[in-house]
Order: structure tokens, then sequence, then C-alpha cells
């Protein structure tokens, strides 16, 4: 067989086989929430109440069914992107439009993520309005909805384009190694993303305010000081105007380097709970799972790249995937979009992997805080976490394998030794 029918084979049977697996695991995990609805487990009988978990459940069930379908539709469309050809229609009416260059190939760029964005709304849509409404989650009105729209998508412009524009020139202007200068640039993108982001992006979005509360202050500065951190980025964040969930981070680097706490969560734990939740989140740094993170996304681009470098060059990775390139002009933009495209297709199966990572990072991060602070208090704040989340306390064993990025309630709770 020769390889472009190679690829398109293979492309469709991980599709395919991708399909059938998240089908699976989220019958899965919808039958094992459902299957224990009807009873608190016992190791949470004296603190979750059967109405909690019942919501919890309930919750969990009307995402999975959301998300199934999102599944089927996105596999369709990608379907319909890739070999029913879908870039390649909309490729050549840009060619024909604007003709070949720079100014067609961020075109299709930008047409594409338009489309998609398009597509997937109707999704975004009912999740936040119908979904998280219907559980009292959602905070955000219309307008705050639209306005967030039209932000983030002059945001997309203003910060994608550019660098489409670079990568895209260094594509034809860098020779063979261009995969490495566009590596580099790339890598450099994500660093200034760290440091603009909280600074400047997150902004524009909601209020950051110092966090004012002298008393909390005060012991989150001496945690912090206990722990080697400078204590100074602390601020609390308008989480409320969209959404009831609650949550802190610890982001950015250096000098942009801060600790945001949402107004949901100081209002639903105690000093001594968000101190410990604080906490864990410092063990994400003392255990260098930030740099950690980097370097990995370092080293995994690194290889998409020089993969990309290859195959750009192939007209098989083209026709493969469902498209003619161009003959009199570049196909930059063209393999882009398809190496985004096919990608995750077949990545999507190392998936439980990374989940195992982040899992083992969460339980060390864990530790760490219950050594600072107090596994009870981390273990109150956590439990007080995923009740207000709607986190389910029964999800799949096989489910939270594949996806959890956190181990599940039970796991972490036993791991602190603290009564549940
Ligand atoms: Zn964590």
């Amino acid at each position: 067989m020769d390889p472009s029918s190679s690829l398109t084979l293979a492309f469709a049977a991980f599709l395919l086989a991708g399909l059938a697996v998240k089908f699976w695991l989220s019958t899965r995990q919808v039958r094992h929430v459902a299957r224990h609805r009807d009873a608190v487990p016992p190791a949470f009988t004296g603190t979750v109440s059967l109405a909690a978990h019942q919501k919890a459940a309930d919750y969990t069930v009307a995402k999975s069914r959301v998300g199934l379908l999102e599944t089927a539709f996105g596999a369709a469309v990608l379907l319909g992107w890739t070999l029913l050809g879908g870039v390649d229609a909309l490729n050549r009416a840009l060619v024909a439009w604007l003709g070949t260059g720079m100014t067609q190939q961020l075109a299709l760029l930008a047409c594409f993520a338009v489309i998609s964005g398009l597509l997937d709304l109707p999704f975004t849509l009912y999740q936040t309005f119908v979904v998280e409404e219907r559980f009292g989650f959602n905070k955000m009105t219309w307008k705050l909805w639209l306005a967030d729209a039209v932000k983030g998508t002059a945001i997309g412009a203003l910060v994608g384009l550019p660098i489409a524009a670079l990568i895209l020139w260094l594509m034809g202007a860098a020779g063979d190694l261009w995969w490495l200068w566009a590596w580099a640039v790339w890598m450099g993108f994500n660093l200034l993303l760290l440091v603009i982001y909280p600074t400047l992006i997150a902004p524009l979005f909601n209020k950051f305010k110092p966090l004012e509360d002298e008393t909390l202050k005060a012991r989150v500065t001496a945690l912090m000081q206990r722990c080697g951190f400078a204590a100074k980025g602390l601020f609390v964040m308008d989480g409320s105007k969209r959404s009831a969930h609650a949550n802190a981070y610890f982001t950015g680097f250096g000098a942009a380097k801060r600790v945001v706490f949402y107004d949901t969560l100081l209002s639903k734990l105690s000093p001594a709970e968000v101190d410990a939740v604080l906490a864990h989140e410092l063990g994400h740094f003392k255990h260098k799972h930030i740099v950690k993170r980097i370097v990995a996304l370092f080293a995994l681009s690194l290889a998409g790249f020089a993969l990309l470098g290859w195959l750009a060059s192939r007209a098989w990775f083209y026709t493969g995937l469902g498209v003619q390139p161009n003959l009199a002009g570049p196909n930059d933009a063209l393999a882009l979009l398809l190496f985004m495209l096919a990608v995750p297709v077949f990545t999507y199966f190392i998936s439980p992997l990374m989940a195992r990572f982040s899992r083992k990072h969460e339980f060390e991060a864990d530790a760490f805080a219950a050594r600072q602070t107090s596994g009870s208090d981390l273990g109150r704040a956590l439990l007080k976490l995923y009740e207000d989340n709607a986190s389910t306390l029964t999800p799949d064993p096989v489910f939270v394998k594949f996806y959890y990025s956190h181990p599940p309630a039970s796991e972490r709770l036993a791991r602190l030794g603290a009564p549940a």
C-alpha cells in the first residue's frame, strides 16, 4: 500500500478506536455513578449528605451525556475537515480569492479557528446555560458571555496571528532546519505567555484585588515564609462573577509569580483550610512540578516540530489526510493545520500516562501540605471543594485511570489519613 493510503487507513482506524474507547469509558462512568447514587459511600456517611451525593451523581451524569454528544459530533467534524475534504475546500476557496502567499495562509488558519469555534458553540452554550444553570453553578449572564466571547476572539487574533505569521515565515525562509527555529520561537512564546497571562490577559476578564483580610494574610504570609516563598502577589479573584465553582491557583514565574484565591473559595473555607489549600499549591512548586511540566512541554514540542519538519515535505502527508497540496504556493499553513488535527487522534491513547503523572503530583502536593499545615484541615477543605463542585465520590475506577488529573476524593482523604 502507498504511504498516502496507509496514513488514511491509520488515521481512520485510530479515530474510530478512540471514539469507541471514549464511548466505552463514558458509559462505564455513567453506569457506575448511577449504581452508587442511592447511598453515600461508608467512608463519607458522617460528612456528606445524601442530597449532596445525589446532586454530584446527577451532575456527573448530565455532564457525561453532553460530553458524549460533543465527542461524537467532534469526531464527525474532524472527519469532515480531513478525509471528507473540508480543509481542502476551504484552502481552494481561499487560494481562488487571495492567491497563494502569507495572507492566504493566515486566512486559512483564521477561518479554520472561527468555523471550529462556531461549530462548538452550541455545546459551550448548552454546558453553561443549561447544565451549569440547572445545578446552580452558572452565574454568567448572556451579556457577560458575549463580552467574554468578543474579548477572547480579539485577544486570540492579537496574540495568535503574529505568532502564526512568524512560524509560517520561518517555515518558508529558514531552510531545512526551520522546525528547530520554529520550536525555539514557540517555546519563547509559551514562556512569554506565562508572564503576560496573569499580569495582562487574566485581568481583562476578572478583577484581581490584593488579599485584604488581615488575619488570613498573616496566616498565609507565615506559611509562605515557612515554606521559603516570598509572600508577595496574593490576590483575590472575583470568580463568583461567572461560576459558583471554587478554586485557588499559583501562576507565573519570576516577578509575575502570584497566588490567586477565588472569592468563592474564601467564602467557603475556614482560614486553616485556606492555608492547607495554599500549602498544596506550594507543594507543586517545592516538588518542581511546574518546572517538570515545562521541561516535558519543551521535549514533546521538540519531537512534534521535528516530526512536522519531516512530514511537511511529503506529499502523502497531505493527500493521506484528504488535502491536495498547492502546487504553485507554500503549503505551510496546511501542514500546521493537518498536524494539529491529526496528532491528538494518535496521542489520545497515551492520555492515561499523562493523567497518572498528574495524579502522582497531586498526591505529592497533598503530602507536602499535610506536613506544612495539617492533613485534617486539607481533608476538610478538599471535601468541601469536591462537594461544592459536585464531583462524584464514586467515579468508575477505569475512567479515573484514563482521565482524572486529580485523584478521587476517597483516595486523597485516605492517604491524608484524615477522618472523612
Ligand atoms: Zn494540585
